[in-house]
């Protein structure tokens, strides 16, 4: 009767379908944690040591925050957010990028009245509804930082520079291509746009349909599509250095002769206009050097316009954002290794109740030295844990079992080379961390973590 059960049971198990993630979303896995670890110590430690701080905004936020700031004629406004009513019927949506968040937040608090520019950084999850590929996932992790307060091409030569730096300390700097933009104030932008709408007309038909559509709402958009009919027609479009004012043209050369002092190469791309409505002035994106912008991996530029936007006082600022999972995979491609702290140091075995409870202990003083242990605890074999010591690649396992434990007596194994040598119980954690070095210990002190 029971065998009849469990036959059922199994049957019906092995019609339900195993879940998995939804389109376009990941799990993040032991393996790619290091790399995520990795770029979040780099982000925080070049940021920090140039007087970011830290700030993270809600993982959603009412609709027209991001409606009002990357604006409704874009295509995340347009297609690509995550956007649900709550049960009070108010539309909320998951964030897709991290400025327009950082923005409220800094009115909403009254960052005003600190002593300007106020900086900072942010390393967070973002969504949209992209249509998933190589590169373009529903959810990715994007870091970036923000100057708010202060209007000078040196700060937004120094968020291009920060950025560099941040991709050298990654290995990757060499791989990308600065493209480099001005697009302009808004009055220019007016007045340019204007002219875009008068070339373009009769040529309509040409254009594919989502250019249509641009025309319409956002013609500077018509710039960086990237279907056939439309590059050709690009090529003639006037060009928005012609209808830059003298004052946005000097603001454009300062930054140049800037980013030329600190000696960052850049190319200077007049169809760079970026996806976002927010940005005036300097636009800039790192370009991945053999694929061009289907693979960039971060962009930023100056956006004074969106704090007053939002319902602030009018506030200059300048950022820049980069994705996460791109530059995982540039990394990956290159076979750069990141650092990993996750390799244990010792295994330990142990054989009957009485070992058992000697080696809770001692695991515990282990780690409390420093020492990164893992011990088997379960019910396995000698056998069976000596194969889960080699599993774990801990160039060391502790074996405890009944005669050891009579004896006050532990055995240390060396595992790459196969021999072992016995040691009295009390000072097994010397003998350990003398083998594996003093300054390769792990020791925890939470109050001197810096994060
Ligand atoms: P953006 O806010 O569109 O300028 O994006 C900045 C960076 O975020 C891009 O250069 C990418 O590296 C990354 N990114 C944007 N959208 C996605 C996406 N759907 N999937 C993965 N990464 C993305």
């Amino acid at each position: 009767m029971a065998d009849e059960k469990n036959q059922k049971a199994s049957e019906t198990n092995s019609k339900i379908k195993p879940f998995q993630t939804p389109k376009g979303v990941h799990d993040i896995l032991p393996n790619d944690h290091e790399y995520y670890t990795f770029i979040k110590k780099v982000v925080r430690h070049r940021l920090r040591q140039a007087g970011f701080k830290r700030i993270s905004t809600p993982i959603f936020e009412y609709t027209d925050v991001f409606a009002r700031s990357i604006g409704d004629a874009t295509d995340i406004v347009d297609k690509e957010m995550y956007t649900f009513k709550d049960k009070k019927g108010r539309s909320l949506t998951l964030k897709p990028e991290g400025t327009a968040g950082v923005v409220r937040a800094y009115i909403e608090h009254g960052m005003k009245q600190l002593p300007q520019p106020v900086e900072l950084y942010y390393i967070e999850p973002h969504f949209r509804y992209d249509r998933p590929q190589k590169g373009r996932y529903r959810q990715f992790r994007q870091f970036g930082f923000e100057i708010i307060g202060e209007l000078d091409a040196a700060l937004d030569a120094q968020v291009i520079y920060i950025a560099n730096k941040i991709n050298e300390d990654l290995g990757i700097e060499r791989l990308f291509d600065i493209q480099l933009n001005t697009i302009g104030s808004l009055e220019d932008r007016q007045k340019y746009m204007q002219a875009l709408k008068d070339y373009y007309y009769g040529k309509e038909r040409s254009l594919c349909e989502h250019c249509k559509d641009r025309l319409q709402k956002n013609p500077l958009r018509l710039l960086d599509c990237k279907n056939e009919d439309c590059m050709i027609l690009v090529e003639l479009a006037p060009r928005m250095t012609d209808y830059l004012s003298k004052d946005s043209l000097e603001y454009y050369q300062d930054v140049k002769e800037y980013l030329d002092e600190l000696e960052i190469p850049y190319t200077e791309n007049a169809k760079l206009v970026r996806g976002l409505d927010y940005y005036s002035n300097t636009v800039f994106e790192f370009w991945d050097a053999k694929n061009g912008a289907q693979n960039a991996i971060g962009g930023g530029g100056r956006y004074d316009g969106l704090v007053e936007k939002m319902g602030g006082q009018p506030t200059p600022a300048v950022g820049y954002a980069a994705g996460m999972e791109r530059i995982i995979a540039h990394m990956k491609r290159e076979k750069i290794r990141v650092p990993n702290k996750d390799t244990i140091h010792v295994f330990v075995a142990q054989l009957g109740k009485e070992a058992k409870k000697k080696c809770l202990k001692l695991i515990d003083e282990m780690r409390e030295a420093g020492i990164r242990t893992v011990g088997a605890l379960g019910k396995g074999s000698m056998k069976t844990q000596l194969g889960l010591a080699d599993k774990f690649n801990a160039p060391y396992t502790l074996i405890l079992g009944i005669t050891e434990v009579r004896e006050g007596t532990i055995i240390i194994r060396n595992m790459e080379k196969g021999s072992q040598e016995v040691v009295k119980f009390d000072q097994v954690i010397d003998e350990v961390i003398n083998k594996i070095g003093e300054k390769n210990l792990d020791r925890y002190t939470p109050g001197e973590l810096l994060y």
